[in-house]
């Protein structure tokens, strides 16, 4: 029996805890430095969720927490503890952790080195090319047609990246990128083609050349309706996603088999999640980014439809070996984000949450906490995205239903959250 660390505090990390909290070999999840939802006492075939006040990027802290409580496997959420080495320095210590070494991890937080990567393995995506320089990026944008892309290569939680029809705005935002707008990730500036077509999240769990693929989903990734307005982190997502026979294997075999094999041919062997982002063009999908973890909120919608054992998938997967196939519930999983006021904007915090055992005692309904803490004995707001509703039924149109009959029933002032989850609005 084994006692489990998840790193992180989302809504992720809640899916990733509660998941695991449902193995059978499964006797403790610890998350660090969870919410308010990721605490609890074991029941119903379940164990128990400890919060544990360490910061995710705490390295030597969570290293010497996990050693200390002879903790099994320890399961990373977010992509910066991975960036700034988190696996190396558990594997230097001997602890079992799943999710990439810092030099794998490059593949999410160096998007040069993720198109370099592409374009060494032959794995389809937009042609593109990196600046260091203002004037020959703007020269670039100049001799291309519309529309632009044009991205930070760093890290810049998902707001490094303008796809545009206005030039002026492209030019401003690579002006901006160079004049330091996001530090040292907008150093590097890619400008890339712009492809069309319908997006796709696939996840694969991969060690070394092997891997396995998880239920695929999509996400919605605009603030407002109809795929207006701004970029977030993620106000949606749904899994698994109605594709053409055949596709998610093209994608196993054209995208995650030759990108794991140019990993492992640089010395740099993957192990965790990599999450391809694709886009259904016409010509086959193209990579649009890699991420080096589990996907925010696509997790939430995803884990839920999992039938085999988390725990034991990727225990596997650290032993070198994930070759069984991962088993599905039938039918379908929506994930809504309810945001705090003003989200993706400044917001307010401590605002109390009403209503979260109501809908979670509904059929088919799971609430997952993201930004909350809990105050004088009640849950609050403590972030932008602040929970995530999630419904799962036998098809998707009744996981529609689920969910926001859930969502309705949950209150805390100014939340807002899209209605068109689940539906065929792109963005
Ligand atoms: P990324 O962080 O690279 O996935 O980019 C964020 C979002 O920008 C993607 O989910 C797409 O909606 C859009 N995007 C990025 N690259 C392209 C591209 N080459 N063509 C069209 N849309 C893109």
């Amino acid at each position: 029996m084994a006692e489990v660390l998840v790193v992180g505090g989302g809504g992720r990390e809640h899916a990733l805890a509660w998941a695991l909290a449902g193995s059978s070999e499964v006797t403790r999840v610890y998350v660090a430095p969870g919410n308010a939802g990721t605490v609890g006492p074991a029941g119903e075939g379940r164990a128990e969720m400890v919060r544990v006040p360490l910061a995710a990027d705490d390295l030597e802290g969570l290293a010497g927490f996990a050693a200390e409580r002879g903790v099994a496997l320890t399961v990373v959420g977010p992509e910066a503890p991975l960036a700034a080495g988190l696996a190396d320095r558990f594997a230097e210590a001997g602890l079992a952790v799943f999710g990439p070494r810092r030099e794998a991890a490059r593949i999410e937080a160096s998007k040069a080195f993720a198109k370099a990567l592409m374009d060494e393995a032959g794995v389809p995506t937009a042609s593109w090319r990196a600046f260091e320089h203002p004037e020959a990026a703007l020269r670039h944008l100049e001799a291309t047609p519309a529309p632009w892309v044009v991205k930070a290569s760093g890290l810049a939680a998902g707001k490094g990246v303008l796809v545009t029809g206005d030039y002026e705005e492209a030019r401003a935002f690579v002006q901006g990128l160079f004049a330091g707008r996001f530090g040292a990730a907008g150093r590097r500036v890619v400008i890339e083609a712009y492809l069309e077509g319908p997006e796709l999240s696939v996840f694969a769990v991969a060690a070394g050349e092997r891997f396995v693929l998880l239920p695929p989903a999509r996400d919605y990734k605009r603030i407002y309706e109809g795929g207006l307005g701004p970029n977030t982190g993620g106000m949606g997502a749904q899994s698994p996603v109605a594709l053409a026979p055949g596709l998610l294997e093209e994608v196993g075999r054209t995208v995650i088999a030759p990108t794991l094999a140019a990993l492992a041919a640089r010395g740099t062997p993957y192990l965790g999640v990599l999450y391809a982002g694709l886009k259904l063009t016409p010509a086959g999908p193209k990579v649009l980014e890699f991420n080096a973890r589990f996907g925010d909120p696509e997790t939430q919608a995803v884990l839920p439809l999992l039938r085999t054992d988390l725990y034991r998938l990727l225990m596997d997967a650290v032993e070198g070996r994930p070759d069984a196939t991962p088993l599905q519930h039938a039918g379908a999983a929506l994930a809504v984000v309810l945001a705090a006021p003003g989200y993706p904007g400044p917001y307010p915090k401590g605002l109390p949450v009403e209503g979260l055992e109501q809908a979670a005692a509904l059929p088919g309904v799971h609430v997952f906490h993201a930004g909350t803490e809990r105050a004088e004995g009640r849950v609050v707001t403590a972030g932008g995205r602040v929970l995530a509703v999630v419904g799962r039924a036998d098809t998707p149109e009744q996981a529609r239903a689920r969910v926001y009959a859930a969502v309705r029933r949950v209150r805390f002032e100014g939340m807002h959250y899209r209605r068109d989850i689940g539906t065929e609005v792109v963005g």
